[in-house]
């Protein structure tokens, strides 16, 4: 059986895996990323899966998590030498209302700060305030979500925002990230329109208007949209992968493709390297990293070990997410949206008319229950990006949130299957139906369709579990310096050069390549 060493092996080609890797090789380590899907990006992925000539971002679109991302900051130049390409948002999200209304959020602070005046001049003072207030809170709580938690870096964020704000500013701070979005919102704006199109932003987490600890998500996104627009990937997100992957093998590291890990090797208590399915072992020197969900590495890849069975345990308990399913659509034309002409040109349209709707919707799902009505993300990548589909044809990126892994029966009492095979089709007609009652003559602008479901997804990367985009659930009790398990939030694992990076640890989901690099700063010895 042929045997290959290498410093450290990574188990996954996500973006977490690779900006691992690629600090690493930039190190001088000897790195081979190991995947087994025939294509990197794990959850990040472009593929023309409706007809040819359209390019559809499968999974995650908006790559704003990695164009602010410290580890983007650290190999902008090589990654855009190895061809990356940004395209920037100026109309970044909005919100269609069923009354024919609507409301989003422009870069430029007086064309947004005019539209919400429209429904509430105190709040587009208020909004105004907020966005202040970010510029100065920013840097403080993007040093936070920048370091590993707990670390010498989370507590000199803290004490910096002490510094600059006082005792009574770093209360309100801790105060936002306990509060539920609906708190937040109802502390802040009296507009039910605008409170809802920054709920949104929850929904894309696993944070229903009444969670805990679900404000920080629609804060920080609507300042960060409002303050720097949106970065989506040039001709799809696969892009930053594709970038990604180049910057590696210029630096001297492997990807292997189509290579499942079926088994992590260990030697006493230590790991040693990875079997891959055929049989091949590839040994590690240092560090075996797997991109790869805690439940399957420590439920899978790993020999049980009694020495570990109180974490293991623990491991097993972590959440998943609800489920989503993505439904991508090759269009003649973008949706004529009733409520207005000018939501053609932004980058996300929510569908959520209320937090009625998504309490429904997050409760249905929670309970087992096709959602009567789902919470959507409709995505218009080419309104602002044509090369992805021929010219004056268009795609649609919808996402529908919420939804069961397993489904127990449906809301509206329609649809009585239960596997997911059977049920997609028939609810991605729901969900068509209600984007049609949003800009009517839609349908009929169909001209290829691909639905994913949440079974689906998982087939795909099998570290989206039940369809969960979140790779676990980001509630209080599983973020910070609870995710994946207490006591192990800084990528360590309780076996010796075994670590974990990934949505599943902290910083969680998202594509800002935050635990990667920050593991590989760890294990390289920053800077
Ligand atoms: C539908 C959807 C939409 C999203 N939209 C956005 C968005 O717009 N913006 C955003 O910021 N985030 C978005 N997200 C979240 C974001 O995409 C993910 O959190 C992020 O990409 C996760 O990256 P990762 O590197 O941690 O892991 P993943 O991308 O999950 O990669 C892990 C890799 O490990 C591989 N793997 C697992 N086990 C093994 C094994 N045994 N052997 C070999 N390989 C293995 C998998 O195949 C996978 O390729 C979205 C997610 C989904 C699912």
């Amino acid at each position: 059986m042929r045997m290959s060493t290498y410093d450290a092996i990574i188990i996954g080609a996500g973006h977490n895996g690779l900006a691992a890797a690629v600090h690493l090789a930039a190190k001088g380590w000897k790195v081979a990323v190991v995947e087994q899907a025939q294509e990197p990006g794990g959850a990040v992925k472009t593929r023309e899966v409706t007809l040819p000539g359209f390019k559809h971002d499968l999974f995650a679109m908006n790559l704003s998590l990695f164009a602010g991302s410290p580890f983007f900051a650290a190999y902008k130049n090589k990654l855009f030498a190895n061809g990356m390409g940004i395209v920037g948002a100026t109309d970044t999200f909005s919100s269609a209302f069923p009354d024919g209304t609507w409301l989003g959020v422009n870069n430029d602070l007086d064309v947004t700060a005019k539209r919400i005046a429209t429904f509430s001049p105190r709040d587009a003072e208020a909004w105004r305030t907020m966005v202040a207030d970010f510029a100065k809170d920013a840097p403080h709580i993007f040093a936070l979500l920048g370091s590993a938690m707990p670390s010498w870096g989370s507590a000199k964020a803290l004490w910096g925002a002490y510094r600059a704000k006082g005792m009574a500013g770093v209360g309100e701070l801790a105060k936002l990230v306990l509060s539920s979005p609906r708190e937040f919102l109802d502390a802040n704006f009296e507009n039910d329109k605008l409170k809802v199109m920054m709920a949104c932003w929850g929904m894309h987490l696993d944070f229903s208007p009444d969670v805990a600890g679900g404000a920080l998500f629609p804060y920080l996104e609507s300042m960060a949209n409002q303050s720097f627009g949106m970065a989506l990937g040039q001709g799809g997100a696969a892009t930053m992968i594709n970038a990604l992957v180049a910057t590696l093998k210029s630096l001297g590291g492997e990807v292997h493709l189509g290579r499942a890990v079926e088994r992590i090797e260990t030697s006493g208590d230590q790991a040693t390297g990875v079997r891959l399915a055929g049989g091949e072992v590839l040994s590690a020197r240092r560090a075996v990293i797997a991109n790869a969900h805690p439940k399957l590495v420590f439920g899978r890849l790993l020999v049980a070990d009694n020495t570990r069975a109180a974490f293991d345990a623990k491991v097993a308990a972590f959440r998943a997410g609800p489920g989503t399913m993505m439904i991508h659509l090759a269009l003649s034309g973008l949706p004529d949206w009733t409520a207005g002409e000018e939501l053609k040109k932004f980058a996300y349209v929510h569908l959520a008319p209320t937090f009625g709707t998504m309490v429904a919707a997050y409760a249905q799902a929670s309970s087992g229950l096709l959602p009567k009505e789902p919470v959507l993300v409709v995505g218009q990548p080419t309104a602002l990006d044509p090369s992805r589909a021929p010219e004056g044809k268009h795609v649609l990126w919808i996402q529908v949130r919420v939804l069961p892994a397993m489904i127990r029966g449906d809301a509206a009492n329609e649809i009585t299957a239960t596997d997911w095979d059977a049920v997609k089709e028939l609810y991605a007609e729901r969900v068509l139906k209600l984007i049609e009652h949003y800009a009517p003559g839609f349908s009929s602008k169909i001209l290829g369709k691909a639905v994913f479901s949440p079974l689906d997804l998982e087939r795909e990367n099998p570290n989206l579990i039940g369809g969960d985009s979140l790779s676990g659930s980001h509630h209080l009790d599983q973020n910070f310096v609870f995710r994946p398990v207490f006591g192990w939030s800084r990528y360590k694992t309780p076996v010796k050069s075994l670590y974990i990076c990934g949505a599943s640890t902290w910083p969680g989901a998202g594509v800002g390549a935050g635990s990667g690099f920050m593991l590989a700063k760890m294990l390289a010895g920053a800077p």
